[in-house]
């Protein structure tokens, strides 16, 4: 069967992966090397040294590449190396539109190391495409997007973002990390270039940081792969496995998490103590028009607030969990807990932090692939306590 006329569920399992041409290994082998011998002057297997290639990182970008239906896939040594490395195709005096609604690691990179060398980033809400049309000048050259958002699971078009990005010809980088290619393509949907934080969803199982990018384009290509062999962020062979391993269950994985992540929205949303349940699933979300239409499912990622909305009351419930543990991090097959005002977003300024909804009694969840029952019992016996 030809790969690229593979369905989903099986080219997480077999695109990019070939039995190893040495010996035949079904499972692609951890090629724990710096170097590659030569035969002669430039006579080599197609491999020189691991910073520019290396057979198990290769393995996982074509596997990537494929399932964002894009042609190259790039691994990086964390989620914010392949932002560094988008942000390297820049020049000084270039100009950047994003979302004012971006995971705090981002936004950290843009204002205190990129802004320094001259890039200028102007934040803007993206629910419609208003505040971007106008932020666009004849410096602009890029445009980040992050759909859904963390933790406030806003939507953004990303065929509207295209539109724009085309009609000005600019770059479209979509950050995929919350939805993963089961669930979204942005490619498809017109994106330049879509970004992974591989930490999350894609690897899965909590044990590896690493990031990714994919593209289309020759061009933007080889421009990135100059920048990945130039800085050198690159991922090590263990950690490629690793996600090789754990991407081979991503959309069982998927699945679960947005079966668990709709049963446990809905629960919340149905608790007295509960106040409010973000989750891009409910046909009262702003956007969930667009996230139905961009999305196949709405992953296993909610917010919620208290009743009453008090820092003490979110503390007791997150310090009661048996199942969820209180941690930074999403996309495991673990439920996690997290609490954005004092972890994740505690570098903006209170009132901004507020305004956008992060405030003391807001909770997100990263819905695990546990048992629905306990999950729910988890929760209940903790909102009993306040
Ligand atoms: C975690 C995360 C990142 C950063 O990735 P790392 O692997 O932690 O460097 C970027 N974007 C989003 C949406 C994330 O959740």
């Amino acid at each position: 069967m030809a790969k690229d006329k593979m369905r989903f569920g099986t080219k997480v399992i077999h695109a990019g992966i070939e039995p190893d041409s040495a010996t035949g290994a079904v499972m692609t082998p951890i090629y724990q090397t710096s170097t590659y011998a030569q035969k002669s002057l430039g006579n080599h297997k197609g491999f020189e040294y691991s910073r520019t290639s290396n057979p198990t990182r290769k393995a996982l970008e074509d596997n990537i590449a494929a399932l964002e239906n894009g042609k190259y896939g790039l691994c990086f040594a964390s989620g914010l190396a392949a932002i560094d490395a988008v942000l390297k195709t820049l020049n000084s005096g270039d100009e950047v539109i994003s979302t004012n609604d971006l995971y705090g690691g981002s936004y950290r990179l843009f204002t205190k190391i990129f802004e320094n060398f001259g890039i200028k980033f102007h934040f803007v809400p993206m629910h419609d495409m208003t505040a971007v049309e106008e932020a666009i000048n004849a410096n602009t050259k890029l445009i980040w997007v992050e759909t859904p958002t963390n933790p406030m699971m806003n939507i953004i078009d990303i065929k509207a973002a295209s539109t724009i990005s085309k009609k000005h010809d600019l770059i479209l980088v979509v950050d995929n990390t919350f939805s993963t290619p089961y669930l979204q393509r942005p490619l498809d949907l017109g994106a330049d270039i879509v970004m992974h934080s591989i930490t999350k969803y894609m690897g899965g199982h909590s044990d590896v940081i690493m990031g990714a990018l994919i593209c289309k384009d020759d061009k933007i290509a080889k421009k990135l792969y100059f920048i990945q062999n130039s800085s050198g962020a690159v991922c090590g062979p263990q950690d490629s496995f690793l996600v090789l391993r754990g991407i081979k269950t991503l959309h069982l994985r998927m699945q679960r998490h947005c079966e668990n992540g709709a049963e446990i929205a809905h629960y919340l949303r149905n608790h007295s103590k509960v106040n409010k349940v973000y989750w891009p699933g409910f046909e009262d979300h702003p956007n969930h028009h667009i996230a139905k239409e961009q999305m196949s499912g709405f992953s296993g990622i909610i917010s919620f607030t208290m009743n009453g909305d008090s820092l003490d009351d979110a503390n007791m419930v997150m310090s009661s969990f048996n199942v969820f543990t209180l941690a930074e991090s999403l996309g495991g097959v673990e439920s996690l807990c997290c609490h954005p005002a004092s972890m994740t977003h505690a570098a903006i300024p209170k009132e901004e932090r507020e305004k956008a909804g992060v405030v003391p009694s807001l909770i997100r969840l990263s819905v695990g692939v546990e048992d629905i029952e306990d999950l729910k019992e988890d929760l209940e016996q903790a909102l009993a306590l306040i």
